[in-house]
């Protein structure tokens, strides 16, 4: 999904924005990766025009970056979450006070509509006031229950200390929200960040990086610019690794952190399914399908990407949502809205698009609405396909795109069948006028998310996890606590509670009694029933008492 593709000749021609890049000095002085240009070009895909250039960061540039993150993560750990909240709802205010100057740049470089645009920044405030407000509980000091009698005397801690550096990869999709969603738990955590966003849209996470600047905070967070090379570079040197994007991606940086025995964890491809069940209020089922699918112009992970409807409704629930996807405004806004569906990030996109509609329309398939470009930059129109199958690329892969594959189905077990016949788990939803059969439905199937008469909303919900299965990720973001936790390594800590003698039961020299008045103990305690009693062990200790 990287753009590769020039753009029109004639926009370059448009004059280039002044990009934060040049106010960080370090990234000025950038040099080219092997093969790889010294400076991109980041354009709006809507217009093609040239809207900023951003320095490629080297790798020798990448390891001096983690170095100096490395000096400053200590004093940042070391004021504990209190003293990190009060910087980061600083940074809450000013993307609060910045959202028209944050959406003009995601805008620019993404060609969305001026309310998704919008979305970005807001996300990243709403997520900022609950991380930095909750990490001070959630990252307090356990004392689980010891598990066994034996094991009262000791006091137990368990501590969460956080990896100094953590690299954040991301894509193209929201590029303020995505990098803002990792960097800020990885923050409140206390560890240190260096943010690696896409080479398609490198503008918004500057921007970011500017804000945490002019606001003062301590130099913890800091962006590298650049494709491929740059981000293998902050594989190779960070001491965690949280990535977003494609699975053939996702892959070689599991196999990456694997030989460097770092931990990571991925979001990655989805192929979410949508069950619309005959009791379901048809209305709500379709606006919110041909919202789910077509937000973002499909470009969501979490985008309803297929739909299973029950034979007794699928006619009037096609036509709804046909309507619905029909009606969609699409084209390029100011900073006023005037639409709802704008351009795909890249011509790799439209490609892709255009590529599984023409193949699903040659094997049989049938175009309700839309099939094919816009007429603008890289838009696709909203599209509605049905007559498709599970041999389709439309239905087996990830399109990322504004389309709705509509497929009719028996009945319920069919449509669970048909929606866990993917590689992907992500995410799916469940339309449906009985809430309980929502549920139970969505405990059968195959996906790390699950929204009942709604899609998103899990999205919404920090104190819930946002992971995918199979070939959706590894690990998740977010889940309360284990959103900051997932940031630290844990640490166990044992301390007496009772006076302790000069020598345990266990330690040398061995005495066959105490060893088996000992591991007797361990058996009584945790065993049941007559074996509790070690009888064997008993009769032994009588014979061989020295
Ligand atoms: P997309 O097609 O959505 O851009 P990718 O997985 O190609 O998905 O890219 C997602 C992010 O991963 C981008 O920031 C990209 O530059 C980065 N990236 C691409 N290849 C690598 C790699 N080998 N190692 C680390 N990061 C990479």
């Amino acid at each position: 999904m990287t753009n590769t593709d020039p753009a029109p000749a004639a926009a370059k021609k448009a004059p280039a924005r002044k990009t934060a890049a040049k106010k960080a000095p370090a990234q000025q002085a950038a040099q080219p990766v092997a093969d790889a240009p010294a400076t991109l070009e980041v354009r709006n895909p809507g217009t093609g025009a040239l809207v900023g250039t951003v320095p490629v960061t080297s790798a020798d540039e990448v390891a001096a970056k983690v170095r100096e993150l490395r000096l400053f993560q200590p004093e940042w750990e070391a004021i504990g979450p209190d003293g990190r909240k009060e910087w980061l709802l600083k940074f809450q205010d000013w993307l609060i006070d910045n959202t028209d100057t944050l959406a003009d740049v995601v805008q620019s470089e993404t060609g969305k509509p001026r309310v998704d645009s919008l979305i970005d920044p807001a996300f990243a405030t709403d997520l900022v006031g609950y991380y930095a407000r909750r990490a001070a509980k959630f990252l307090a000091d356990d004392h689980p229950s010891p598990h066994s009698p034996l094991a009262r005397v000791k006091k137990l801690t368990t501590v969460y200390k956080p990896y100094p550096v953590v690299g954040v990869i991301t894509p193209w999709n929201f590029p303020l929200a995505m990098p803002a969603l990792d960097v800020i738990p990885a923050l409140a955590a206390g560890a240190a960040v260096l943010l690696k966003p896409s080479e398609v849209t490198p503008l918004s996470a500057l921007e970011m990086a500017r804000g945490w600047a002019e606001i003062g905070a301590p130099p913890v967070f800091a962006v590298v610019t650049g494709a491929g090379a740059t981000g293998g570079a902050v594989v190779e040197h960070t001491d965690y690794i949280q990535f977003t994007g494609s699975t053939a991606t996702g892959r070689k940086i599991a196999v990456a952190c694997a030989e460097r025995m770092v931990p990571y964890s991925l979001e990655l491809g989805g192929k979410d399914p949508a069950i619309v069940l005959a009791d379901a209020d048809l209305d709500r089922a379709a606006h919110g399908i041909a919202f789910g699918g077509m937000f973002n112009s499909g470009q969501v992970c979490i985008s309803v990407e297929r739909v299973y409807v029950e034979a007794p409704v699928y006619d009037e629930f096609v036509a709804k949502l046909t309507a619905n996807v029909k009606a969609l405004r699409q084209g390029i806004d100011g900073r006023e809205s005037k639409h709802d569906v704008g351009a795909l990030a890249n011509e790799n996109q439209t490609n892709i698009v255009q590529r599984h509609v023409d193949e699903a329309v040659a094997a049989g398939a049938k175009v309700l609405t839309g099939g094919k470009r816009a007429g603008f930059g890289t838009a696709f129109e909203p599209t509605v396909l049905v007559d498709v199958d599970h041999t389709m690329s439309c239905i087996t892969e990830e399109t990322f795109g504004p389309t709705l594959p509509v497929l009719k189905v028996a009945d319920e077990a069919e449509a669970v069948r048909l929606a866990n016949d993917s590689i992907y788990g992500l995410s799916a939803s469940v339309w449906t006028g009985d809430k309980d059969r929502g549920e139970r439905i969505a405990r059968q199937l195959n996906a790390g998310a699950v929204n009942i008469n709604d899609v998103f909303s899990n999205l919404f919900n920090f104190a819930l996890p946002m992971g995918g299965w199979g070939q959706s990720g590894v690990g998740a973001r977010w889940g309360g606590a284990n959103g900051v936790r997932k940031y630290c390594r844990q640490q166990a800590i044992t301390a007496p509670m009772l006076p302790t003698q000069d020598k345990e039961l266990f330690w040398y020299p061995y005495s066959m009694p105490k060893l088996l008045f000992a591991l007797g103990a361990m058996r009584a305690a945790g065993a049941r029933g007559l074996r509790r009693i070690d009888l064997p062990a008993v009769l032994k200790l009588k014979g061989d008492n020295k």
